[in-house]
């Protein structure tokens, strides 16, 4: 067998128990005698699976009781849509922070269903850092405040510590690529988001944890797959979930809790990333594209001195099994995931990788 490293922004790299736990499982689960895949929605062994992934998230997360977990399809993406249709809903105007593009497209997906106020906005430095903001900057009639915090593409994100302070307003957060990676206080949101493909598990399931005030006033055009509430009075069961994925997930969560919890990773995370910036920035060959403030722990862009030699790094780290570096098109250069499940292991290797090529090309 020959894993590569795998550095791409998503679908990600997995811990390989994970992998090969669902491999020992594919033909009989459980004694079962079939695969997870293969099972009824309605039987009891797939409902304990969603029970327990559920129940391992709630734990990992410390998530309170008054909100639900719901596992979704449609991607984050749909999110965009569910979260002004469900919560645009008394003053139909909500605030955003536009920190990214897909910030950039939660907004302009909620513009088409009232006012999306933009508070702030780092696009012409291209989301290059997070704006700072005040609490007065915000629309105190705001059914809503939207961020990102984790800016996949331009690496930057918003820190447990650098939270915008919104007052008393509800906080939505698409925390697709940094879900479970640090301990955010659940607490301090109203709805949470995130698709599986980043830091869960495989690309279509989507997770959202919900305050339960606020199921119910959904839009009245809103389609009934797009109503929380829809999915949180039936155990994200009214239709048939993406049960083998939920299932994917359960076993990350499990891997997840088993290693000490997100507590623990962000420690690893932390010194991942550390290690990595410090490099870049020891460097006179290589330069990290984001501010040194904001800088995400889960996706770290870089550029070399020019394109040639750009394009030259990613084909010789192909090359030698460090893959899936090439850079968003947005930014160019190279852009280094390393989320969860990525080992110190495989920054050591991109490390001694940089350090030859800057040598050679230096
Ligand atoms: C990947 C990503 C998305 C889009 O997710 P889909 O599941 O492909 O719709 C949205 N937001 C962020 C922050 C992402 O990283």
């Amino acid at each position: 067998m020959n894993r590569i490293f795998n550095f791409s922004a998503g679908p990600s790299v997995l811990p390989v128990e994970v992998l090969q736990k669902a491999g020992e499982e594919m033909l009989d689960y459980h004694g079962f005698g079939l695969s997870v895949m293969e099972m009824s929605h309605r039987s009891k062994a797939y409902s304990d699976i969603q029970d327990e992934a559920e129940q391992l998230l709630r734990k990992l997360m410390n998530i309170p009781d008054n909100y639900y977990v719901l596992f979704l399809q449609g991607g984050a993406s749909t999110q965009f849509a569910m979260v002004p249709l469900n919560l645009m809903n008394k003053n139909n105007t909500a605030d955003f922070l536009i920190t990214g593009s897909w910030a950039s497209k939660a907004q302009q997906e909620a513009a088409r269903f009232g006012e999306a106020r933009i508070v702030a906005s780092s696009k012409n430095d291209n989301y290059s850092y997070i704006p700072k903001t005040v609490k007065s900057d915000f629309n105190p009639d705001a059914d809503y405040v939207h961020i990102c915090t984790n800016n996949t593409i331009y690496g930057t994100r918003i820190s447990p510590d650098n939270i915008p302070d919104i007052g008393a307003l509800d906080l939505v957060a698409d925390m697709s690529s940094n879900i479970l990676s640090e301990v955010y206080d659940v607490n301090k949101f109203a709805l949470i988001y995130a698709g599986a493909q980043k830091n869960m598990g495989p690309a279509g399931v989507t997770v959202v944890i919900i305050r339960d005030d606020l199921l119910g006033n959904a839009m009245e055009y809103t389609p009934i797959m797009l109503n929380y509430k829809t999915h949180a009075d039936n155990g994200s069961m009214y239709n048939t979930p993406p049960c083998y994925n939920i299932y994917i997930c359960k076993l990350v969560f499990e891997w997840l809790d088993k290693l000490g919890g997100v507590s623990a990773i962000e420690e690893i995370n932390k010194a991942k990333a550390q290690k990595l910036y410090d490099y870049i920035d020891n460097s006179d060959f290589y330069r990290g594209t984001a501010e040194k403030d904001d800088r995400s722990l889960m996706n770290v862009p870089f550029v070399c001195t020019n394109d040639e030699l750009n394009e030259e790094f990613v084909k010789q780290a192909t090359a030698r099994g460090l893959q899936n570096l090439k850079g968003h098109r947005s930014v160019g250069g190279m852009r280094a995931s390393i989320y969860n499940a990525m080992s110190l292991d495989g920054i050591d290797a991109l490390i001694s990788f940089m350090q030859e090529f800057a040598k050679q090309n230096g």
